[in-house]
């Protein structure tokens, strides 16, 4: 399997550090909003990365964290006139339930920044006393960028153009700094923020160190993959990279990956710029997997434009997968033949070579794009053999395939069963009538069996009422 990385600028075969397992880390995002869909490609794109490596067989340690404390939370909260916590707790809730709409799994860990203020005062610290960071008058702790020999290597700049790009940059309050280029770890309160107390002053974490420590303190002090939006290149990783190397003396992440930018009219989507459309409006327009289904039909290191043209070409292509799918489906239950034929024993061998596809696809640095074409041949070969005469085991076998290799890609190829209003008014009276009946057992079956559907029964003096969950 390759992986491009933005440390090296090259294609490079993944080695885990430790066999079979990988460790990754995606930078999340920062919760005082909903979030929009330019936040969702990283999301999308490396739960797929996390899910291609499962489907070869690692166990994929997967942390991926929630900024909650930062500048625009705070002038959020303070517009509402509520805490900072409860704007964070909010958004992270609403974020979670974007997630799972788009199909994208848990993380492993979710840490919040917050709550790891310790370890990062810890981190802090070392770095002072390994004289790679200083505290200013005020309480602000720098980091001392020209100590750290490395720095610049993963965006390949050099420290003289940083420096004439900082001077004529340089904003006023930071004169305190003993070099332009130095970042902060650690900042004094203002009025009215958050803050916790320090060895330096009460105060508040800089944006970079949360990340190396959470990396640290849940991955270990080197891991696999590294991961976010291109926009985190710099100076966001290449400050953690300083960071977590100067502490820890060891190379941080092996392998950089980044995605580019979701555009819209050929511009970055983002909340500054005004231009963005949240994931919960995609959700009211389409089911998000067709938003999934959009990300996932560009490679990810090439700029996409949102268009609505694209998501209907999106929402069509993708129900060609599912009718296959749906097809596969009728025939393997009502086949009159249960065992392959020797016939369709090798057509299913033959399809395998849609699988081969698809796998060289994703060991490319996961070209996903590629991946779907390979599973538009499966569904092309699938819809032209099989038929009414097809056994039960080839359509099984196809359908199997079909959804196996777009679970790799997070897509539902079998749609949920949607259980009508009567199919469940039905069950409810056959429900009734096993109880009079005594039998209880088959009541309780039928209550589990709604229950799997996301009906919830509630058993009232007026009768029995029920709802979606
Ligand atoms: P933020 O909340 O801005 O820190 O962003 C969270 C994640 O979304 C980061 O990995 C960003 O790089 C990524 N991101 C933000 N905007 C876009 C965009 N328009 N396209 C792709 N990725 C984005
Ligand atoms: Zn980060």
């Amino acid at each position: 399997m390759k992986i491009f990385n933005t440390l090296t600028r090259k294609k490079e075969e993944f080695v885990p550090l430790e066999e079979g397992k990988v460790r990754m880390y995606v930078c999340g995002p920062t919760v005082y909003n909903l979030i929009h869909i330019g936040n969702a490609r990283p999301m999308i794109i490396f739960d797929t990365v996390r899910r291609y490596m499962e489907y070869k067989g690692y166990q994929v340690n997967y942390v991926s964290n929630f900024t909650d404390v930062d500048d625009k939370i705070i002038k959020k909260a303070i517009e509402e006139g509520v805490s900072a916590d409860e704007i964070s707790r909010r958004y992270i809730a609403e974020c979670k339930k974007d997630m799972e709409g788009m199909n994208v799994k848990p993380a492993t860990t979710h840490p919040q920044a917050t709550q790891e203020i310790d370890g990062m005062i810890k981190m802090i610290q070392t770095l002072i006393d390994k004289d790679y960071a200083y505290v200013a008058e005020d309480g602000t702790v720098y980091f001392r960028v020209k100590k750290d020999k490395g720095y610049g290597k993963l965006s390949h700049k050099n420290l003289d153009d940083l420096q004439s790009g900082f001077r004529s940059l340089q904003v006023s309050g930071e004169e305190q700094k003993e070099d332009p280029l130095d970042f902060v770890l650690w900042k004094p309160k203002k009025e009215g923020e958050p803050f916790w107390t320090s060895p330096w002053c009460d105060g508040r974490p800089g944006w970079h160190i949360e990340c190396s420590v959470m990396a640290k303190k849940y991955l270990g002090e080197e891991i696999d993959i590294h991961a976010g939006g291109e926009d985190l290149i710099f100076p966001h990783h290449e400050n953690e990279i300083a960071q977590s190397e100067c502490c820890n003396g060891k190379p941080f992440a092996r392998y950089w990956m980044h995605n580019a930018f979701l555009n819209i009219d050929n511009r970055k989507m983002s909340k500054s710029l005004g231009n963005f459309r949240t994931v919960r409006e995609i959700s009211k327009q389409y089911d998000l997997q067709v938003l999934r289904f959009f990300m996932l039909n560009a490679h990810y290191r090439s700029p996409l434009n949102f268009s609505a043209d694209l998501m209907e070409a999106s929402k069509n292509a993708l129900e060609r997968i599912t009718d296959a799918a749906a097809n596969l489906k009728d025939r393997k239950n009502s086949a009159q033949l249960k065992q392959a034929t020797a016939q369709e024993k090798e057509l299913i061998g033959k399809s395998q070579e849609f699988v081969r596809k698809f796998e060289e696809a994703m060991d490319d640095d996961f070209n996903t794009a590629d991946a779907l074409a390979a599973i538009f041949e499966l569904v092309k070969f699938s819809n032209s053999s099989v038929t009414q005469e097809s056994s039960e085991e080839f359509a099984s076998a196809l359908l199997d395939t079909l959804v196996k290799l777009c679970d790799v890609l997070g897509l539902k190829a079998e749609k949920q069963d949607e259980i009508l209003d009567k199919d469940i008014e039905e069950l409810i009276k056959e429900r009734q009538e096993a109880r009079k009946a005594k039998n209880f057992a088959r009541a309780d079956e039928i209550r589990d069996e709604l229950l799997a559907k996301g009906i919830i029964l509630k058993d009232t003096r007026e009768g029995v009422k029920w709802k979606r969950a």
